[in-house]
């Protein structure tokens, strides 16, 4: 009997341990689909949403291509634009003029800022500019903005660029291009037009003097290209030498420019500047003395007086483009100096030079005119850089309709250095 109760507890505790386990294993095998349900759940999820992000970003980008290909097709399919035509002395007129094509080779731009300029006062002042523009014309030089048309063979650019094709560009055959002196071309090409909405590009500027604006540089920077290339040109032209001391004379735009490429060269600079608002901008562009005198001679006293001895600067730069200044510039250079007459005088006036001081003091005097291809490209580095103050050259904004009440203001000597036209 014992055997039997004995047997029969055995077996009952087999079954019940049969039971658990097969319970358990029955629990453990539910948990462990369900758990894998759950993970297929989820990857399968992430993966729909992350293909819907794809695809959405995707159209989104497809969109906004399709976009701003419709809105230039658009802007290219306008019959006109809007331009500043100049006519004579201080007559300039926005009118409605054709939207220019691209011709083979040439390029359309759509301003995005064109920027004002002593030759362009000087251009409104006398109605005409003898080797840059004939009236009537489309006016205005300095501007950067957007590729909307590409002519047939052109490869380096397409829709969509930001480019900054300047005002002129060498023939690149004649003797003086040949020589690396493309400033003096025989046959500089000039284009004008940079007050309007559009602006065509010649060929040979496509071929040559078009840059293309690296991403992270505004367009009102790049627009500085031009007239910086100048300065860059007059101060290496100047010839500096490590140590020299540089004295510019006048506070326009370019004399500041000059100014600043020779302050961020590291040189010690002398501005010689007449208002105060010149003054204050000489002084955040690096300039270390400045001087703001009544007359230019005793500008040139008191500049004297800050060098060694009272001996004179090393190198004296002139960016005024007054017979009288070119005269008084000689003054202020040491024995063995340079004198760069930067600044252009008005046509046929002339100066008288004391031919001693010249000769006995060894003076080298020298004029710098223009641009090259490679200076272009060296002034737009210099912005892109980041050390250069484009932004300090930019004092005011106005759309194109403003642009006579802007050169207006500039004649009555504001303290505006650069305004950037917006069309
Ligand atoms: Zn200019
Ligand atoms: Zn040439």
């Amino acid at each position: 009997m014992a055997g039997t109760v004995k047997a029969a507890i055995l077996r009952g505790r087999k079954t019940v341990k049969t039971v658990v386990e097969e319970g358990r294993k029955k629990v453990e095998n539910v948990v462990e689909g369900g758990l894998n349900t759950v993970e297929t759940v989820v990857e399968v999820g992430l993966d729909t949403v992350e293909t819907v992000v794809v695809k959405g970003r995707k159209r989104v980008q497809t969109a906004v291509h399709q976009g701003r290909k419709t809105v230039e097709n658009a802007l290219l399919h306008r019959v006109t634009m809007r331009a500043a035509i100049l006519h004579g002395r201080e007559d300039v007129r926005i009118e409605q003029v054709p939207v220019p094509r691209a011709a083979a080779g040439e390029l359309v731009v759509r301003v995005g800022a064109a920027l004002t300029c002593g030759t362009d006062l000087k251009v409104f002042r006398r109605g005409y500019h003898a080797r840059m523009i004939v009236p009537p014309a489309l006016f205005g030089h300095e501007q950067a903005g957007t590729v909307v048309e590409v002519g047939e063979g052109v490869a380096d650019f397409e829709a969509g660029d930001h480019v900054v094709a300047l005002n002129s560009a060498p023939c690149g055959k004649c003797y003086f291009c040949m020589r690396g002196q493309e400033n003096l071309c025989d046959d500089l090409l000039f284009n004008n037009g940079a007050y309007a909405e559009f602006i065509k590009i010649p060929e040979r500027i496509v071929a040559k003097n078009t840059l293309r604006i690296p991403e992270n540089v505004p367009l009102e920077h790049a627009a500085l290209t031009e007239p910086l290339a100048c300065a860059v040109h007059g101060f290496e032209d100047s010839d500096p030498r490590k140590g020299d001391m540089i004295a510019v004379i006048g506070g326009g735009p370019l004399g500041l420019m000059i100014l600043h490429v020779a302050a961020l060269a590291g040189y010690e600079t002398i501005a010689i500047v007449k208002h105060d608002g010149q003054a204050e901008a000489a002084r955040q562009l690096g300039a270390v003395h400045i001087v703001q005198s009544a007359t230019i001679r005793k500008a040139i006293q008191e500049t004297r007086a800050l060098t060694p001895n009272n001996r004179g600067v090393d190198i004296a730069i002139e960016a005024v483009g007054l017979p009288e200044t070119w005269q008084e510039a000689v003054e202020l250079a040491r024995k063995g100096g340079t004198v760069n007459f930067f600044g252009g005088c008005a046509a046929n006036t002339h100066v008288n030079l004391d031919t001693n001081r010249i000769h006995y003091s060894d003076i080298t005097l020298r004029a710098t005119f223009h641009h090259t291809p490679a200076i272009c490209r060296k002034a737009l580095a210099l912005i892109a850089g980041g050390k250069f103050q484009a932004g300090a050259f930019i004092t005011g904004r106005a759309h194109l309709y403003e642009l006579n009440r802007v050169f207006e203001k500039l004649m009555n000597r504001s303290t505006e250095i650069k305004t950037a036209i917006v069309p």
